[in-house]
Formats: structure tokens, C-alpha cells, sequence
């Protein structure tokens, strides 16, 4: 038997799509959470204020927010398990994340016939994928065609795909979804506690998933946050779905929703951690802190520096997300985004290559809005561009640049 030494991560300058970098006062909670179970006043009074604050940062008066325990792809198994085998169902994807999202619906509307002729990629006729090439937003447009012409019962968008950094048309989608009668379900991984929105503003969008480690920076991989209208609980209080531990009605029990209505005594669901509560406490506590508003503004004005700066460089942008850059390296340099990436990584300058075709770069910002961090990210970039033959990139003119943007704001 081996015992290996003690595991040590190294800090590194989280510059990508995600995770995000946590907050100190998040870390703090978790390590300074004393040790008790999940029955203990404290915790319960703990995830009745975390359900409370979520109704905040989603914008919604949705009983049934809370969070389920995991990454953002068990908040979405969550949502995605009202949909029953045989449901009908149209789903748009434009980049990596909405096409997992596209791969779950199918499971989930698989027959058992469906499964039988394919396991792993079970591919139900009763589900519709629209794919809109990588670098393209969802247009309300074609959202309109799509559910026109197969009028499905459900409806599925990513907000903002990571993959591809690009915001797709929530309106447009909620208004088709509403003209022709589907119940539009959402990937707001990326968006929540980005964007300034609410929910409620889109009545025929019934449920909402996102994450912990994006736009909320509860970092110690602990809760994603989920919301879904009464319609939603409703027609899966009358389908029924097939989890126990992700199911959206059973899982609302230990936050203090029961029958459609917060109670001040929850009930047992699952082992909840009094560490991973204390800190998504705190995570929200600081989102909030600093406001929707103020916060979606903060990450429009740094990405508009970042992006301006990286222009300079000579690479061309293709997204339009405020929390991450999505590029193509210079002419000169195309072809070689995983090499320059994985130089920056081995340098502890963590940005990312896109995970699906085409290969671009990917550089973020979640919790880097000061002039000192978007200084830093640009500096190396601007660094590993030289080292990879950009001779023509004159950084200390970037970062003279950088600096008067700040200076002007
Ligand atoms: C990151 C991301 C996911 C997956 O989240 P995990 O926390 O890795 O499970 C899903 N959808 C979108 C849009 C994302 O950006």
C-alpha cells in the first residue's frame, strides 16, 4: 500500500472560464464553521437565509429556490428531471456546456427502446436539437422558428455559453415560449450573479439552474443554485420524475419548503455539510454586499479593458460576455492556442483553451475587478505572446492604456 505525502495545490492566477477565484471571508467560513449536524438550529436557520438571499439574487419570488448540493451539472440534472421519457422537447446549443445540457434531455426523454439502440447517446426522436454554429448567439429569431415548427412541451437555452462566451436572447426566448406554449428551462451557470436580472421578468421560463463556482464564488465546490415557478412543481407533482436526491419538490424539504410553502421546521433530505452551508452563506452575503446592479456594471467596465487590450495585441474577440474574453490569436500565431495556454498554465497563469472546436482562448475575470488584478492578467498575457514570436506586442503601451482607462473611470 502507498500513503502518499500531503496533496499540495498551488495558488495560481485563475484567469478562465471558471472556477472563479474565492473569496477569503467564503474560505474563512468553511474553515471556521464549528462541527454540526444537519439538523442543528444553526445550519437549518443557515439554509433558510441562504433560500432567502438566492430569492434576491435571482430576482424571484419562486418558493421553490434553493440549492442542490454539487457542481452546476447537478443543479441542471435537477431541472432537466421534470422532463419524462416520450416528452417532447426542443433545446438550443451554441458551445461545450449547451451541448452537455443537449446530451442530458436526451436521457431524459429516452424510451427504454431509446437506450437499448444506444446507451451512452441515447437519441429520442422526441427531442430537437438546434445547433447554432460556436461563436453565434441564440437569436429570438430562430428560437421563434424552432418552437413553431415543432411545438414541443418543453423548451431548453443556455443564457451565457461558456464554451463559446456568447449571451444568447433570454427575451426572445421566453416570448417564443410563450407564444407557442412551452416551458422554457434555463442554464444560468453563467449568468447569475454576472448579469443583473430577474426571473420573474420571464413568467414562461419555469426553471432556472446555475452554479457555485461562477458568478456566485462559493468556491469550496458546495451548492447550485436552482429556482422553479409553481407551474414547473406542479407538473412534476403530477409526472413525477426519476431522483431521489436531485428531486426538485423532495429536495426543497430541507430548506423549509413543504407543500408548496416555507416552514419554519424543515425536513431531513440529506446530510448537509454545517462547512458548505457557512460558506455559501458568506459567498451570497458578499454578492449581495456588493449588489446586483453595481456588480454587473463592475464586470461590463473591466471586461471592456480587458478586451480592448487584448485587441491592441493584435487578437480578435469573438464573444460578448462581461466575466470572459473568447479570442483568436494573431495570424501569426494561429494554430498554436493550446501550445500558448499550456505555457501560461505551467506558469501559474491559468487561462483556457475553448474545449470544443474551433480552438480559441479563453481569459476571465470572475473576482478579478480591480486594476491591479486586470493589469496582471493583461501583463502576462501580453508576456506569453512575446515569448511565442509576437514581437510586435509593446506591453508597456498596453499597460499605459490599461492604466488610463482606470484613471478616466
Ligand atoms: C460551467 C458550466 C456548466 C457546468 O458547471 P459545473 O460546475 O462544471 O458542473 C454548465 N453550463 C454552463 C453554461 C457553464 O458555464
Amino acid at each position: 500500500m502507498t500513503i502518499f505525502p500531503p496533496l499540495v495545490i498551488p495558488e495560481t492566477l485563475a484567469a478562465g472560464p471558471g472556477p472563479g477565484n474565492t473569496d477569503p471571508r467564503v474560505l474563512a467560513a468553511y474553515a471556521n464553521s464549528g462541527i454540526a449536524d444537519h439538523m442543528h438550529v444553526d445550519v437549518v436557520r443557515g439554509m433558510q437565509e441562504v433560500k432567502l438571499m438566492l430569492r434576491l439574487l435571482f430576482g424571484t419570488k419562486n418558493v421553490h429556490t434553493y440549492a442542490i448540493a454539487g457542481t452546476g451539472f447537478s443543479g441542471l440534472d435537477c431541472m432537466l428531471s421534470a422532463i419524462r421519457p416520450g416528452d417532447s422537447v426542443v433545446a438550443f446549443t451554441n458551445g461545450t456546456f449547451s451541448g452537455i445540457d443537449c446530451q442530458t434531455i436526451r436521457m431524459k426523454a429516452a424510451t427504454p427502446d431509446d437506450f437499448a439502440a444506444d446507451p451512452l447517446h441515447p437519441n429520442p426522436e422526441n427531442v430537437h436539437v438546434i445547433e447554432v454554429p460556436h461563436g453565434t448567439s441564440v437569436s429570438g429569431e430562430m428560437i421563434d422558428k424552432a418552437l413553431g415548427e415543432h411545438k414541443p412541451k418543453w423548451a431548453f437555452m443556455a443564457h451565457w455559453e461558456t464554451g463559446s462566451g456568447r449571451t444568447n436572447d433570454i427575451q426572445g426566448f421566453n416570448d417564443a415560449c410563450e407564444k407557442h406554449g412551452a416551458m422554457g428551462l434555463v442554464d444560468a451557470v453563467s449568468s447569475l450573479g454576472i448579469d443583473n436580472f430577474n426571473i420573474d421578468d420571464f413568467p414562461a421560463l419555469v426553471g432556472w439552474a446555475s452554479c457555485p463556482q461562477k458568478g456566485v464564488l462559493g468556491l469550496p465546490l458546495t451548492y447550485a443554485p436552482v429556482s422553479f415557478t409553481d407551474a414547473y412543481i406542479e407538473k412534476v407533482a403530477k409526472s413525477g420524475c426519476s431522483t431521489y436526491v436531485n428531486h426538485p419538490i423532495l429536495n426543497a424539504r430541507h430548506w423549509g419548503v413543504v407543500d408548496g410553502k416555507d416552514v419554519e421546521a424543515p425536513g431531513y433530505h440529506q446530510t448537509h455539510s454545517c462547512y458548505a452551508i457557512a460558506s455559501f452563506h458568506e459567498a451570497l452575503r458578499i454578492s449581495l454586499t456588493h449588489g446586483r446592479a453595481e456588480k454587473a456594471a463592475d464586470y461590463a467596465f473591466h471586461e471592456s479593458i480587458l478586451r480592448e487590450a487584448v485587441i491592441a495585441m493584435g487578437c480578435k474577440v469573438t464573444s460578448n460576455m462581461t466575466s470572459l474574453v473568447v479570442l483568436n490569436l494573431p495570424d501569426a500565431l494561429s494554430g498554436r492556442e493550446k501550445e500558448l495556454v499550456q505555457g501560461c498554465r505551467e506558469d501559474g497563469f491559468a487561462i483556457w483553451p475553448t474545449l470544443s472546436e474551433p480552438v480559441q482562448v479563453r481569459i476571465g475575470i470572475l473576482n478579478q475587478l480591480s486594476e491591479d488584478s486586470i493589469s496582471e492578467i493583461v501583463g502576462r498575457f501580453a508576456d506569453a505572446m512575446v515569448k511565442m514570436g509576437a514581437n510586435d506586442v509593446d506591453k508597456g503601451a498596453i499597460l499605459k492604456q490599461v492604466k488610463a482607462r482606470f484613471a478616466a473611470a
